[in-house]
């Protein structure tokens, strides 16, 4: 915020978070075992024989659909995936009640999709027109999220990928057979027409359907050079920066607008609010405890 008046986020209509998201990848085909027939004593043998045959060669033809199938869309299931969460959010009975927003819900209304808590968030940034002090801000912010969510962060280092609002969830060719790690993107109107006039910044994830349940896999985070920038040259600058990229990994972890001034998650900037509130954190603490996808 400046002289101005307020800088806005994005703003949205109504829950449709404000990076869109890339389309979920399919399925891989369902595969259903053949079950053999139980009584075979009075087939005789060359029958069975061939009979075995036959279902093997299907089980393996159907396997190996499968199998390209799910190259063809993402990695290998279950990378680095622990067998309980690697963190936990603070307990609810420490946290205060407040307003908040989920960006996507799953088919039950009421829980939403989240990370995996099992496996670490991977993050790369590209840091070409990054303003000074921004690793800094980065760092901040995410240890912010991860004592709120519990979610484990790790820095994979730089990147020159470029951000666009269609990118791939799995790129093995730059990151290898993995699901894309999170960008983090210095950028401006120029590259990201999305950051257009006052906007300071851009969040959002995408999610895969696995076993029932929707789980975001890597998302993006887009933060405008120049915007940044300007809020870092006032008074009290760098909380408020601090404040628009904390804004924008809520999004990435799944928190959508609320329409109360005094949260983190109120689509513009405010001099006083510059960490999370009380309804944020309490949105937070729910997107850390998402369901563990050993199968995804
Ligand atoms: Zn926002």
């Amino acid at each position: 915020m400046d002289a101005r008046g307020p800088s806005p986020w994005p703003p949205t209509a109504g829950a449709a978070p404000e990076l869109p998201q890339p389309r979920r990848p399919v399925e891989p085909p369902l595969v259903r075992f053949v079950t053999p027939p139980r009584t075979v004593r009075r087939v005789p043998r060359a029958l069975v024989m061939a009979l075995v045959v036959l279902l093997l060669g299907g089980a393996f033809a159907l396997g190996a659909r499968w199998y390209a199938a799910a190259n063809a869309f993402g990695p290998a299931a279950g990378h680095e995936e622990a067998r309980v969460p690697l963190g936990a959010p603070p307990v609810e009975s420490s946290l205060d009640h407040g307003p908040h927003a989920f960006t996507a819900l799953q088919a039950d209304g009421t829980t939403p999709v989240a990370y995996d808590p099992c496996r670490p968030i991977h993050y790369v940034v590209r840091t070409a027109g990054a303003p000074d002090g921004a690793d800094q801000l980065l760092t901040t912010a995410i240890d912010r999220v991860s004592a709120a969510t519990g979610l484990q962060f790790v820095d994979d280092g730089t990147t020159t990928e470029a951000p666009s609002p269609k990118r791939h969830a799995y790129q093995p060719d730059r990151y290898g057979k993995r699901w894309a790690p999170v960008l983090v993107a210095w950028s401006d109107a120029l590259e990201t027409p999305a950051l257009e006039g006052d906007v300071a910044g851009l969040g959002g994830s995408a999610s895969v359907h696995r076993d029932g349940v929707d789980v975001y896999v890597t998302g993006s985070v887009t933060l405008d050079t120049d915007e940044v920038a300007r809020l870092l040259a006032t008074p009290n600058g760098q909380a408020i920066a601090l404040g628009v990229v904390s804004h924008e990994l809520g999004h990435l972890v799944g928190l959508d607008h609320v329409d109360d001034p005094a949260e983190l998650m109120y689509p513009s900037t405010n001099l006083s609010v510059t960490s999370f509130a009380a309804g944020d954190r309490e949105g937070l603490a729910v997107l850390g405890e998402g369901r563990c996808t050993p199968h995804l």
